[in-house]
């Protein structure tokens, strides 16, 4: 045995634990077992020197979650065959599980697409490729900025990222190498790094591999050149995929490019700004995944998740979703019927990718078929809404019935079914097919159970014979059926008794009669495992047969779950449809809100004249008209809610969901970014004015007419004038000076920006208004037009419970500063409109101010809002 598993041992990578099975348990030996005991939190033992740490079988899943949790890879090393009495197993490698490659269900997020990401450097770019055992979704893509990259990392949120040996060296001997590794590093965070050999991520082998495990001749089908980058480290996935499976990938049957330009693309900054998948404090609940995932099956909380990280830029797609959208809102009772159907089954994507790669088990097959007994149901409902909702009905006829194989699973399988098939002896079989299905099958039980039923009558007959009592008749695996006598009766032991073996307190024996009883015995139910064993995968070939019908109708399913959740949330949250104009540039929102924030609004208790409730606002930019909205208005007053609603009603609309406004009419966006100013991240580390001036260089660098720009007092993480002066510069530069720019919200702090609108014909003043009542500051949440009139931080302070002291003593400064400073800073801007920023130094007397104050009425005031104060 020990020679097996030095065997298995020595096959394996050094990082990878082995767990080797021994009857009931999975052992871990020497290094291992210290390792594993550690990380486990279980007991390391000692046999004859040797450290040893155990799991028990039934639930090595549990562990198994717990080690992959932890980054680690797992080899488990099992029985090949049934353990027969007195004779060494055949044990081999069946599988390595890694947290790229899992597939049980347990060690999967039921939510979360599970990618394995491979990347790889070439003199043309980057390129990539992903892979989702579990679902079979799998892409490739090239792109010339290695930048991308990292979007595309955070997008995915990959398990497990495979890199080409080679890939750090030839990423720090690019331009700009350093900060490169830095943001590679920062972009992998804690996701597992595995490295494999180049030679894995070469071009033509990979293209070689994936036509093989695609079973295709060309890539023609897929619009995949043979020549495409992305080939090699699709290839280096492939090969690893085939590594840890111990065999091909069963489940993949299409690959698809990846495009830059086919989507609409967030960079990871603008990600985390918007809180798309996770909040700033990295929790889902808050995100706007959260609060667009009303799904309730597992595949179409996943489908979500994927229209977020890759929003669509082709109008028919977007108004295919929301035609589906649309007409599921018009229908809330059979969106309810839909869902109730929807949530009787199981994750057949999931079940389908472990059939598939040879994970097969009695209950995957039940959740199978529970999932497509609900298909009739499912399809009824949706035809019965009406010819009225061709959206609805075109999705339903996608839905196949599978009647031959629900009927075949019907009739084979128990309800009830097991975890596993066991492959034990002990007369555990025969608990997966049902009785009727098989008549040999029928046979065998009645057999096996009818010999166990004699060694429990010969337990008694014997008892009456010899007049020992407490005689028994009992079965172990390595010595099968004995008779056991304890100690004090051994003088009563008839002669015919042969001895087996000695016990401390007892003598086993075997009889003739016994011997040649328990070969029967052993004999039918050994068979009635093989033959149940047998008939259980003859069922799952058969299911199998239907496998590529079944994925596309989970993928329907998924989008029935999702359209018919968002048809509900149009309802429940008076959300539209938005209207999309092909080849505009404009963005019209009517009174829109922020999703996220009114969610949270609303469950809170309602203040007085419901002051509690979200106060929607318009907007109306267009990249030739209204292309630069600086929004300036007292801290708390609602800029940063409101700049970021506009970023994500138009994500939401080019999901092809309904977006939380009364109306919206826009033109396809090509990207989204979104920046804040260095003092709100403060929780990533001190370098951050760094990182501002880094992502804001990104975007000047990247955006085009086409692009929505929201930035969020950039320019705050240093000192004023600095911060204006970079500011100023870079609202110009955004403005431009052709006739179109990019979409832009600039919310700032720094009132003297307003005064740019003089020399900038396109950008547009807007403030968000408050009230002053008797020194007390009101927020009313309204965006309207003009500056704002000086920023009330002392009010502001006030509320946040500032003793009144030192309020009263602020009060004064600000005062003298004013009065002092005004006409100094004055001077300050119009300098700043003539000269060279570069030659800016701060004044001196400034530097004391927090912000320069100008008490001044904007020329540009709204009348409307004069009457606020
Ligand atoms: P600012 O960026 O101007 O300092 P925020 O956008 O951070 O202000 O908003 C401060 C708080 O005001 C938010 O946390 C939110 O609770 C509330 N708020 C913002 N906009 C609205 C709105 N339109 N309606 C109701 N409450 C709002
Ligand atoms: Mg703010």
């Amino acid at each position: 045995m020990m020679k097996q598993y030095r065997e298995a041992r020595e096959s394996l990578e050094e990082d990878t634990l082995l767990l080797f099975r021994l009857g009931d348990f999975y052992e871990m030996f020497e290094t291992d077992a210290e390792q594993g005991a550690a990380l486990l939190g279980i007991t390391l033992t000692k046999r004859h020197d040797m450290p040893m740490a155990g799991i028990p079988s039934h639930a090595a899943e549990a562990y198994l979650s717990k080690l992959l949790a932890q980054g680690k890879k797992v080899a488990i090393c099992d029985q090949l065959e049934p353990p027969k009495p007195g004779k060494l197993v055949k044990r081999g490698i069946t599988r390595i599980l890694t947290p790229g490659t899992v597939l049980e269900e347990r060690q999967l997020e039921a939510s979360h697409n599970h990618f394995l990401l491979a990347i790889d450097l070439d003199k043309k770019g980057a390129r990539a490729a992903w892979l989702d055992l579990s679902t079979g979704k799998f892409a490739l893509c090239a792109q010339e900025d290695p930048g991308d990259l990292f979007s595309l990392i955070h997008s995915l949120s990959p398990r497990e990222v495979l890199m080409a040996e080679s890939l750090g060296r030839k990423l720090e001997m690019m331009e700009n190498g350093k900060a490169l590794c830095e943001d590679m590093d920062r972009a992998l965070g804690e996701i597992t790094r595995t490295e494999r050999p180049d030679f894995d991520f070469e071009q033509r082998s990979g293209a070689r591999e994936v036509m093989e495990s695609l079973g295709v001749m060309n890539l023609e089908g897929f619009g995949i050149d043979l020549e495409h980058p992305g080939l090699g480290p699709a290839g280096a996935v492939l090969v690893y995929a085939e590594d840890v499976l111990k065999g091909k990938p069963g489940n993949l049957t299409r690959i698809e490019e990846y495009r830059t330009g086919a989507a609409l693309l967030l960079d990871p900054a603008t990600q985390r700004n918007l809180e798309v998948f996770r909040t700033t404090a990295q929790t889902r609940k808050g995100s706007l995944l959260d609060s667009m995932d009303e799904t309730v099956t597992p595949a179409g909380a996943r489908l979500v998740e994927s229209f977020l990280a890759r929003p669509e830029r082709d109008i028919a797609e977007i108004e295919r979703r929301q035609c589906c959208v649309q007409e599921f809102s018009q229908n809330p009772r059979a969106v309810e019927q839909v869902r109730e159907i929807l949530k009787t089954g199981a994750d057949l994507e999931r079940i389908l990718g472990r059939l598939r790669n040879r994970v097969v088990r009695p209950r995957e097959l039940g959740g199978l078929r529970a999932t497509i007994r609900g298909l009739p149901g499912i399809r009824q409902v949706m035809s019965d809404i009406g010819d009225g909702f061709p959206a609805i009905q075109s999705l339903a006829a996608g839905i196949e019935l599978f009647e031959d194989l629900t009927d075949l699973l019907n009739r084979s399988l128990e309800e009830e079914l097991p975890a596993e098939i066991k492959l034990d002896v002990k007369g555990e079989g025969g608990r997966v097919i049902r009785a009727g299905y098989n008549e040999e099958f029928d046979e065998l039980r009645d057999l096996a159970g009818g010999g166990k039923r004699w060694i429990l009558d010969l337990e008694a007959a014997e008892r009456e014979k010899t007049g020992i009592s407490n005689l028994k008749v009992k079965y172990n695996g390595a010595f099968g059926y004995f008779i056991e006598v304890t100690k004090a009766n051994l003088h009563l032991v008839p002669e015919h008794y042969v001895r087996k073996q000695t016990m401390t307190n007892a003598e086993r024996f075997y009889t003739d009669e016994l011997r040649t009883k328990e070969k029967e015995i052993l004999n039918a139910e050994e068979q009635t495992v093989s033959k149940e064993q047998q008939l259980f995968e003859e069922v799952v070939q058969q299911a199998l047969q239907h496998a590529e019908g079944l994925s596309r109708v989970a993928r329907v399913l998924a989008e029935v779950d999702v359209f018919s959740s968002w048809g509900a949330i149009l309802r429940d949250r008076d959300y539209c449809i938005p209207q999309f104009v092909d080849g505009s540039r404009e963005l019209m929102i009517e009174q829109g809100r922020h999703p996220v924030v009114e969610t949270v609004l609303k469950k809170e208790s309602l203040g007085l004249a419901g002051t509690h409730a979200f106060v929607p606002n318009d907007t109306s930019l267009s990249s030739s008209d209204e292309q630069l909205c600086l929004i300036t208005g007292p801290n708390m007053a609602g800029k940063s809610t409101y700049i970021r609603q506009v970023a994500l009603i138009t994500l939401m609309a080019q999901v092809g969901s309904g977006v939380p406004a009364k109306a919206c009419r826009l033109g396809v966006v090509d990207r989204i970014f979104s920046r804040v100013g260095a003092g709100d991240e403060l929780a990533r580390g001190n370098s951050t004015f760094m990182v501002e001036m880094n992502e804001t260089a990104n975007i000047l660098n990247h955006c085009t007419a086409d692009s929505l720009i929201v930035l969020d007092e950039i320019g705050r993480g240093t000192s004023t004038y600095d911060g204006l002066s970079i500011a100023w510069a870079v609202v110009e530069h955004l403005h431009g000076k052709d006739s179109e720019g990019p979409k832009t919200l600039f919310a700032t702090h720094y009132h003297e920006l307003t005064r740019l609108s003089d020399s900038l014909p396109r950008l547009k003043n807007y403030s968000v208004a408050v009230k002053e009542w008797n020194d007390e500051i009101i927020f009313v949440r309204q965006v309207t037009p003009g500056a704002s009139e000086r920023s009330f931080g002392i009010q502001v302070a006030r509320l946040a419970g500032l003793p009144e002291g030192v309020v009263g003593r602020a009060k004064q400064i600000l005062a003298t500063l004013e009065e002092s400073d005004a006409s100094a800073t004055r001077e300050t801007t119009t300098e700043f409109q003539n000269s060279s920023l570069n030659e800016l130094s701060e004044p001196e007397g400034i530097s004391l101010a927090p912000k320069p104050k100008v008490k001044r009425v904007s020329p540009r005031v709204d009348p409307s809002q004069l009457e606020l104060f």
